[in-house]
């Protein structure tokens, strides 16, 4: 994939490509999934990108059963069981995905909190964690990335550290004087940035409302009047992607992640056609644009497409 063109992006017959950067495997399951299913069915060539194996992640799941010829008590152990869950839900979901390489720093708890595990991704310099990336997008040619906001959507450092990572490459890969690798990719310049919004209030707030409206438990109460969630400050949503029909690939992608998802917990508590009605979409925020494009939109690709330039 290291043609030598300089040709503008999204040339007429180019498909339009799509780099959704996470931290850990599930977390494209559970932030943007439903677009990206949505992406891949239109044609668009999705790429997941997963910075480190998920490897600290505990089990999350009480049904869990670990796969016939493997163990979970080790790094090792996890990373293979977690790579088997990875690949049902890129399946699920109709997407490519590749992995950084890293290594999950687990999320640190405590006061004060302890050090981070030695060699793992929340501890690697930013220029040295940012390379393969940089590298994965001058061979993947991405028009659009999505990935998390500075706070990283919540305070688990390889969240804060997939933000940092994913902001250099958009604006290191298309300069090259920078992260120069011999025999690598020709400079890519993506066309724009975007944080993943799955988790808004505004969302939340919306869902809890028609669920009590409906005589159900909703699973967002303590949540919504929660100290911490009070204490998030809300970023502004640009962007609007209708994913109703992808919905059902969605929960597919993230009952793959059996040792993270309860089926019976949370992320399912919400019934569907209620989700629909309410909320159908997906929020994205713009962070970065070099074509023009008029906000609020419901495309990621709206200024990109053949037609719009
Ligand atoms: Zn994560």
């Amino acid at each position: 994939m290291s043609s030598a063109s300089s040709a503008p992006p999204a040339a007429p017959s180019e498909p339009l490509r799509l780099m959704a950067v996470h931290a850990h495997p599930d977390d494209e399951s559970s932030k943007g999934a439903a677009t990206t299913a949505r992406y891949a069915a239109e044609g668009v060539e999705v790429l997941v990108v997963t910075c480190t194996g998920g490897e600290r992640g505990d089990v999350l799941n009480p049904s869990f059963e670990v796969p016939a010829g493997h163990e979970f008590e080790t790094i090792e152990g996890r990373r293979a069981v977690r790579r088997l869950e990875m690949a049902a839900a890129a399946e699920a979901l109709g997407v490519r995905q590749t992995w950084l390489g890293f290594v999950d720093s687990g999320l640190p708890e405590g006061d004060p909190l302890p050090p981070l595990p030695e060699g793992s991704f929340g501890l690697v310099p930013p220029a040295e964690a940012a390379a393969p990336l940089v590298e994965l997008v001058r061979e993947f040619r991405p028009h659009v990335i999505t990935t998390y906001d500075p706070s990283g959507g919540y305070p688990h450092p390889d969240h804060i550290k997939c933000h940092e990572v994913a902001v250099e490459a958009y604006h290191a890969a298309g300069d090259g004087s920078r992260y120069v690798v011999e025999g690598g990719a020709e400079p890519w310049e993506p066309l724009k940035l975007y944080y993943n919004h799955g988790f808004s209030m505004a969302r939340m707030r919306a869902v809890h409302e028609a669920m009590q409206g409906a005589g159900l438990e909703s699973p967002f109460g303590d949540w919504i009047e929660s100290r911490t969630a009070r204490e998030i400050p809300e970023r502004e949503a640009t962007t609007h992607v209708a994913v109703a029909d992808f919905f059902t690939q969605r929960d597919s992608a993230l009952v793959a992640h059996a040792s993270q998802i309860d089926p019976d917990g949370f992320f399912f508590a919400v019934p569907r056609d209620l989700e629909a009605d309410v909320w159908p979409t997906e929020e994205y925020e713009l962070a970065d644009s070099r074509v023009p494009t008029a906000l609020p939109e419901d495309d990621l690709f709206a200024g990109v497409r053949e037609g719009d330039r």
